[in-house]
């Protein structure tokens, strides 16, 4: 991303907006916006797949493993605002784990981009099972849209919800309902 070029359309956008670049305010909001924008978008730099290979173990556990109430922020590639909330995660290992902390980066290497939540949530599922290779993986993921709260439609308290059910977690309504059980248990 070259910084300077995107300092230029944020100055023409503070000038189309009809404010003054050169108030105090807003001298150094270029720079700032261009910073934001590079952290915001770094997603486009991380290799998921690759963060998720380099932390496997070998583990004979069997049991399902979740990783609920990881924190994220995203950018809506329609309106280029913030949606934000929580994406719980479920995998059924087989013969590998992967650290949970590598879990929490993946959700972050994807956020950090330009997302629609459905293709967030997919992909997602989709690195841990070509990474992990396990018996079934659920991603859920819940976020408020700014570009609806803040817009005409003014839906301040919606929430969306999507999901993404690979392997066992589609095939078998128990495994999918023991996960989603498990992600109820302590939501308002
Ligand atoms: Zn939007």
């Amino acid at each position: 991303m070259d910084q300077a070029e995107v300092q230029g359309l944020v100055l023409a956008l503070l000038r189309e907006v009809g404010e003054d670049p050169a108030r105090e305010g807003l001298e150094q909001t270029p720079a700032r916006v261009a910073q934001s924008l590079r952290f915001l978008t770094s997603g486009y730099d991380e290799d998921p797949a690759r963060l998720l290979r380099g932390a496997l173990f070998s583990s004979d556990v069997d049991e399902m493993v979740v990783l609920k109430n990881v924190e994220f922020y995203s950018l809506c590639e329609h309106h280029l605002l913030p949606f934000y909330g929580q994406c719980h995660i479920a995998y059924i290992p087989d013969g590998q784990i992967v650290g949970l902390s590598k879990l929490g980066r993946v959700v972050d290497a994807f956020s950090r981009r330009l997302q629609v939540q459905e293709r967030l949530t997919a992909e997602i599922a989709e690195a841990v099972r070509e990474a992990v290779r396990p018996k079934g993986v659920g991603v859920v993921m819940e976020a408020h849209h700014l570009c609806m709260m803040m817009r005409g439609v003014e839906k301040q308290t919606s929430r969306a919800v999507t999901s993404n059910m690979l392997g066992r977690f589609r095939q078998d309504a128990r495994t999918r309902g023991e996960f989603l059980e498990l992600i109820r248990q302590d939501r308002a």
